[in-house]
């Protein structure tokens, strides 16, 4: 605790300041080691919500001080200021405001008006990632990608081949869950049977139950992402579109999470690889919980030259950064608009280390949870790879 120096008073435990302190410095040692990207310095009037969000975003300390301070000004309308530095491995902290009333203040509850003034240097953890198996119990999931080095990771709830979903043991869900302690963000993917496009009624009812089923599973297992493919008309279907927006609409209230819309490479008959129908799925849902998956390789087989910034701005104003939640990053095996979903192993592919450097001068993407399917490689093992990503993210 030497090394943190404190100023104004501090309303709060010392155990709540020393958890804080103790998080900042370990958040510092992460940084140093690369895993964090040094990203801005705030300084502006943020509400409660937003302060917890980029909490959760950045760090549990954050969380700790606004939660005891929930604990004592619940209800209060009083300002404080908040600044946390971290220079050199060195935390220093100011709270400033009036906090002789805050034993007076009520209990927990809602907090409706409280403003903080905060000034923080964020440090914000790149999340980044493979698809990892969940071969044998699906909480092994967790120590693979942990083992890989991942921050972020994919993986499928149900089996991905077939239309019938295993039973979940209670230990193997409860191992699942205490694994989260890893504080690796996990995405689920949909199996790749169902297809939520299908023209043939039979199908489409099963793609329903299989969309049901998998929201179902991630709520059980507390993951908020799940991410869906548009499906195929086979030739036949004339509104697509609608389709695949009523079958999502029938279930999105029971998820506690987002629905991720995935872009397509542009096969034949499939829904969703311009980026204009994904939007106009959106559009007939309205719901805050949809939102969408932006591949690579998919983007680029359909024609969308990720390499250029201005393509990327386009698809930006288009679908809304913030609504895009992941980011499928894989190298693309075919050139340029073919149509093809083969991915490559980052760099080794037709987008190429030049092109994602370029892909990622637009920042916000590397603040997305960024999740590699490209396969196994003789020429780049997993570690190089995602070393690789990280610095073509820029960190
Ligand atoms: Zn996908
Ligand atoms: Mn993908
Ligand atoms: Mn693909």
């Amino acid at each position: 605790m030497e090394d943190a120096k404190g100023s104004g008073a501090w309303p709060y435990t010392n155990l709540a300041k020393r958890r804080l302190v103790t998080a900042l410095e370990e958040m510092w040692r992460e940084a140093e080691k690369g895993k964090y990207k040094r990203s801005r310095v705030e300084e502006e009037e943020i509400d409660y919500a937003t302060l917890a969000e980029m909490a959760r975003c950045i760090m549990s300390a954050v969380e700790v001080v606004v939660a005891s301070r929930k604990m004592k000004s619940a209800g209060a309308k009083r300002e404080y200021r908040l600044y946390i530095e971290i220079e050199n491995g060195k935390v220093a902290w100011q709270l400033t405001g009036d906090e002789a009333e805050a034993d007076e203040l009520p209990g927990p509850g809602p907090v409706p008006h409280l403003i903080f003034k905060v000034s923080i240097l964020i440090f914000i953890m790149l999340r980044i990632g493979y698809h990892v198996s969940i071969a044998k119990s699906i909480d092994l999931s967790f120590d693979r990608a942990k083992e890989l080095g991942c921050t972020a990771m994919q993986l499928f709830v149900t089996n991905p081949r077939s239309w019938t979903m295993k039973r979940l043991s209670k230990e193997e869900k409860e191992r699942f869950i205490e694994k989260q302690s890893y504080n690796i963000s996990a995405v689920a993917h949909m199996p790749y049977l169902p297809n939520l496009a299908s023209p043939r009624e039979e199908v489409y009812k099963e793609s329903k139950r299989a969309l049901k089923e998998n929201i179902e599973r991630c709520n059980e297992l507390g993951i908020n992402m799940l991410i869906t493919h548009l499906g195929s008309t086979l030739g036949e279907e004339k509104d697509p579109s609608k389709k695949v927006a009523e079958a999502i609409g029938e279930y999105i209230d029971i998820f506690e999470g987002t629905i991720l819309l995935e872009n397509e490479a542009g096969q034949r008959n499939s829904v969703g690889s311009k980026m204009e129908e994904l939007k106009d799925i959106y559009d007939l849902l309205k719901s805050n919980k949809v939102g969408f998956c932006f591949d690579t390789c998919h983007a680029f087989a359909s024609g969308y030259d990720i390499r250029d910034t201005r393509i990327m701005k386009k698809i930006e104003r288009l679908l809304g950064k913030e609504r895009i939640k992941v980011v499928h990053l894989n190298d693309a095996k075919y050139p340029l608009g073919s149509g093809k979903d083969r991915h490559q192993n980052i760099g080794l592919g037709y987008i190429g280390e030049e092109g994602f450097r370029r892909f990622f001068e637009n920042r916000w993407l590397a603040e997305k949870n960024i999740i590699l399917e490209t396969p196994y490689s003789s020429e780049i093992s997993p570690y190089e790879e995602l070393a690789l990503a990280r610095k073509l993210a820029g960190c």
